[in-house]
C-alpha cells in the first residue's frame, strides 16, 4: 500500500517511536512520515487513529517531534533542557483533548476528542515525552551510540546499559563494522 515508503521502527515508547520517524539524523536522514497520510499512518499503527491529517498539522508534528528530540538530548546528557522545545512540547500537551480509558481487558486506550484530530494525538504524544523526559517512568533516557544516528532512546532494560536506540538497525550495524574491521586488522589464522 505504502510500499514507497520507508517502514516504521516501532518502539514501545510512544515518544521516542515517535522521534524515530527520522532516524540517521546525523548521517544520510531517514524521513519515515513525509506525507500528511504517512503520519496518520502512524498515528493509527500507535494507537492514535485520526480521520485525516493536513499538511499544516504535520508540519506542526515534525516541530514537536524535533522539539522532543531536543528536550531528550538534552535530558540524557544532563544540559539544560532548550526553552524552546519545552515550550512546543508544553503547548502540545494543553491543546489535546484525548482521554484515558480502561478496556474491559485491562488494557489503556486513547479516546480522542470528538474530532479524532492530530491536534489531540500530538497531545498524547508530547504529555508521553513529558513522563519520560521528567524522569517519572522506570528507564533512562540515553542516546545511541551509533555516530551517524545519536538517536535519545529510553532504556528500560535492567542494567541500563542499553548502547543502540535498536538492536536490529544500528546495533546490528555496528557488530557488523566491527567484524569488518577484526577481519582487517587479523588477514589470517597465521598472525
Ligand atoms: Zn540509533
Amino acid at each position: 500500500m505504502s510500499a514507497r515508503f520507508p517502514d516504521f521502527r516501532l518502539g514501545k515508547v510512544l515518544a521516542t517511536s515517535f522521534t524515530g520517524t527520522l532516524s540517521e539524523r546525523h548521517g544520510d536522514a531517514v524521513e519515515r512520515i513525509p506525507t500528511p497520510n504517512r503520519l496518520v499512518d502512524w498515528l493509527a499503527v500507535s494507537g492514535l487513529a485520526v480521520e485525516s491529517c493536513t499538511t499544516a498539522q504535520l508540519e506542526r508534528a515534525w516541530e514537536l517531534r524535533e522539539s522532543i528530540h531536543a528536550a531528550a538530548t538534552a535530558a540524557a546528557r544532563r544540559d539544560p533542557l532548550p526553552v524552546s522545545a519545552v515550550q512546543v512540547i508544553n503547548d502540545r500537551s494543553t491543546r489535546g483533548r484525548a482521554a484515558a480509558i480502561l478496556t474491559p481487558e485491562g488494557n489503556r486506550q486513547w479516546r480522542l476528542g470528538s474530532a479524532s484530530s492530530v491536534e489531540d494525538a500530538l497531545g498524547v504524544i508530547a504529555a508521553d515525552a513529558i513522563s519520560i523526559i521528567a524522569g517519572e517512568r522506570d528507564g533512562k533516557l540515553a542516546l545511541c551510540a551509533s555516530p551517524t544516528c545519536q538517536a535519545a532512546f529510553f532504556d528500560t532494560s535492567q542494567s541500563r546499559t542499553r548502547r543502540w536506540c535498536d538492536m536490529n538497525t544500528c546495533g546490528n550495524r555496528q557488530k557488523k563494522a566491527r567484524f569488518n574491521a577484526y577481519k582487517h586488522e587479523t588477514p589470517g589464522p597465521a598472525k
